[in-house]
């Protein structure tokens, strides 16, 4: 294995493979280099109200521009990083560069929300609220600016801890939200105990949600646990304009897609944002009829 040898197909984790083997051991020194060299990429995909069409926030998302292989995804690296343990030392870089940019934005006049992924080995790191916390204080960003993602594997790995966790970067005042809700084994009980602010749908409901009446019962059943629990509710995966109708008609809160915005480099964020609002919310700031 080497970066010249194979200049296209996945860099994926395969389970089979010795976690001391050669190719194991280039990939993770290349993937170090990433870090070190800048070849990660933050990119933001917006998060709107459905009601309102408003800019709420962002999700932050990673890429790896790589020399030779050219803009990577992350499901070609992350599960990768999650096997090795680097993925703390990704989540760092992520969280460190979100909150530059949230100070950027907000200098720009933004007011919304960024939000960042963490994996199951971030949660077991117990000096992970206190890594977090003294990057706000460096970059004068409160922590409130952030959601952080969390799905339920994640929490469900080891509940305890994952929720010792969660009760700190809760009460430096972080927001949480299930990713992916659905799709993974959370029980009802650690839903109600744990400090969650957000559920996200997972998009593999909402993509099929207007042809698939178990899908768009599956969302519905969501909107409304999470309603009934006091959370707010979003959909990912929204890519045309009649499943952001039968969101709005479901009372959903927001709804992140490629119909409404892709992701993008964080640098064109503001640009794409002031546009949107344009388009979708007339010159008074008042919601028109949407898309
Ligand atoms: P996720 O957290 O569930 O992120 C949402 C994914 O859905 C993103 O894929 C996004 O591009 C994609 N998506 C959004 N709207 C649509 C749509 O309308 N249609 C379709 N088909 N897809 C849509 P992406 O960027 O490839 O990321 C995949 C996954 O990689 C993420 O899923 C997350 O689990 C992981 N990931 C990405 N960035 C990070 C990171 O910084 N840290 C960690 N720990 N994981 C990350
Ligand atoms: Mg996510
Ligand atoms: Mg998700
Ligand atoms: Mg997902």
């Amino acid at each position: 294995y080497s970066a010249k040898r194979q200049t296209s197909g996945p860099l994926v984790y395969d389970p089979s493979i010795d976690l001391s083997s050669a190719q194991t051991l280039s990939l993770m020194s290349e993937l170090r280099l990433a870090v070190g060299e800048g070849q990660l990429r933050l990119f933001l995909q917006p998060k709107l109200a459905l009601d309102s069409g408003k800019v709420m926030g962002a999700e932050t998302l990673v890429r790896w521009q790589h020399p030779v292989r050219g803009m990577v995804p992350p499901m070609q690296f992350i599960p990768f990083a999650e096997q090795t343990g680097f993925i703390r030392t990704i989540t760092m870089w992520v969280f460190e560069e979100a909150a530059r940019h949230w100070r950027r934005l907000h200098s720009e006049g933004l007011r919304i929300t960024l939000s960042v992924n963490l994996s199951t080995r971030d949660l077991l790191d117990p000096e992970l609220p206190q890594k977090f916390d003294s990057l706000l204080v460096k970059h004068s960003v409160p922590a409130e600016a952030f959601c952080l993602e969390i799905t339920e594997s994640a929490i469900m790995d080891d509940p305890q801890r994952a929720q010792a966790t969660l009760d700190r970067l809760s009460a430096l005042g972080f927001k949480l939200s299930i990713d992916d809700f659905g799709t993974g084994y959370s029980s009802l009980a650690y839903l109600k105990r744990l400090p969650v602010d957000e559920l996200k749908i997972d998009k593999s409901f909402v993509l099929s949600m207007e042809k698939d009446a178990d899908d768009a019962k599956i969302v519905r059943s969501t909107i409304d646990l999470a309603h009934n629990l006091g959370l707010s509710v979003v959909a990912e995966g929204v890519e045309n304009a009649k499943v952001w109708d039968m969101l709005r008609d479901l009372n959903c809160d927001q709804a992140q897609g490629f119909h409404m915005g892709r992701p993008m480099a964080a640098s064109e964020f503001t640009d794409w944002s002031v546009s949107w609002t344009a388009r979708h919310r007339g010159s008074d700031g008042e919601s028109r009829t949407m898309l």
